[in-house]
């Protein structure tokens, strides 16, 4: 099997560039970023306060999260449940991002993933997915962009739904993620040391498929 490992910031691009590489490519795209917020779900749904570490502990043992794909759309099963149009809101992000530090989430969900890895090619966008889920991965990419490029684009998306927001809160909540992500004891988001970077500021999708797939390719050659 082979992979590929995406990993860098919020909101710097790697869901969007990894399924149209993955289309691309005839591999599976994997976002373990939702396999972090289907756990916050259950967290939030169980009023367990992502402070306490003890009760986390306790909380996960009776999760089980596992993943389908629909259409070849990923599919994330919380307890049975299809909780996939549950995962994207901001309450879930900050809840995810809150109890993403512990060790016994982390431990449970970087097996599902490389487990996902063993049975099929894919193309896995997260924070750790280089440097710790995927270490033989053929291709890393550690894909940025500054605070304010990120920010823009997130408020341009809130924007065209019709939502009410501020660019500095968005902004100001970015940069609080990407603080709290890099500077966690376990597998802190930084680029892995054969990683290439590739800083998306002022670049389209376009130019940024294009980058990924020469990187991808010449990796692919051994060079
Ligand atoms: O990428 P996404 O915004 O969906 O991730 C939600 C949160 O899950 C992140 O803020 C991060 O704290 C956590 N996460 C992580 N490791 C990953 C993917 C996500 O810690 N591989």
């Amino acid at each position: 099997m082979s992979a590929i490992a995406i990993d860098g910031p919020a909101g710097a691009g790697k869901s969007t560039i990894a399924k149209l590489l993955a289309k691309q490519l005839g591999y599976v795209y994997v976002d373990t970023g939702a396999m972090y917020r289907a756990m916050a779900v259950y967290f939030s749904q169980n009023d367990i306060n992502p402070d306490d570490e003890n009760a986390i502990n306790g909380a996960v043992d009776n999760i089980d999260i596992s993943i389908e794909y629909k259409d070849g759309v990923q599919q994330v099963i919380l307890n049975g449940e299809n909780v996939t149009s549950l995962l994207r809101t901001e309450e879930t992000g900050k809840m995810a991002s809150k109890t993403s530090k512990y060790a016994a989430v982390r431990t449970k969900l970087v097996a599902l993933q490389r487990g996902l890895a063993k049975k099929t090619d894919v193309i896995m966008d997260g924070r750790d997915t280089g440097p710790t889920v995927l270490p033989d991965a053929i291709a890393k990419i550690y894909l940025t962009a500054s605070s304010d490029a990120r920010a823009k684009r997130r408020y341009d998306e809130l924007k065209e739904k019709g939502e009410n927001c501020s660019f500095d809160a968005i902004k100001e909540d970015i940069e609080k993620r990407d603080y709290e992500d890099m500077h966690r004891a376990i597998s802190p988001l930084k680029q892995a040391d054969d990683a290439v970077l590739v800083d998306t500021s002022d670049m389209n999708i376009e130019q940024v498929v294009a980058a990924l797939s020469k990187i991808i390719d010449e990796k692919k050659a051994g060079r």
